[in-house]
């Protein structure tokens, strides 16, 4: 069952997201005992990388701090729905339940765009959504809103088009 002080942990790394200018997506990996063994917020404008996503680098400081590519004994907490790239990385470390936030009706792969939970990939997660929905939808709209603010770039106005699709650029 998804406990929230984790949620909390990734909203917080999704705060550190938007005070340096990504769009604000945090991500924590749960070991077996309750530890926190794996953090990862977006960094996709400071690595100049599409593959900089929460979850991917959660996942890696999970695999190194566990030795293991296999989290079967893990629970991913994700402040947004993962996109398809990320979803593929959850059914290949084999985490055990994955607790998202908001809905992603861009990306998000766990129901609102596809759900490729329920493909037959040979591993399927438990699956919590709506964990501190409000908190972590309320971060992304005060990002996008924050974005039309500065106003004048016609290239930031069509990504804030995006919103809520969180991770889109
Ligand atoms: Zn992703």
């Amino acid at each position: 069952m998804p406990d929230e002080k984790y949620m909390r942990a990734a909203l917080e790394l999704a705060a550190e997201a938007m005070r340096a200018g990504e769009v604000p997506v945090g991500c924590v990996v749960v070991g077996p005992d309750g530890e926190i063994i794996g953090r990862g917020r977006n960094r996709r404008e400071e690595s100049r990388s599409a593959l900089a996503h929460a979850e991917l680098e959660a996942i890696h400081m999970a695999c190194e701090s566990l030795s293991d590519w296999r989290l079967s004994s893990c629970r991913l907490y994700v402040t947004l729905e993962p996109c398809p790239m990320c979803a593929g990385a959850i059914i290949n470390a084999r985490i055990a339940e994955l607790c998202y936030g908001a809905k992603d009706p861009v990306t998000g792969s766990a129901g609102s765009v596809i759900n490729l939970f329920m493909e037959n990939y040979g591993h399927s997660p438990r699956i919590y959504g709506a964990v501190l929905e409000s908190e972590c939808s309320a971060l992304l709209r005060e990002f996008f809103a924050g974005l039309r603010e500065k106003g004048a770039d016609s290239a930031i106005h069509s990504r804030a088009g995006m919103e809520p699709g969180g991770e889109k650029g």
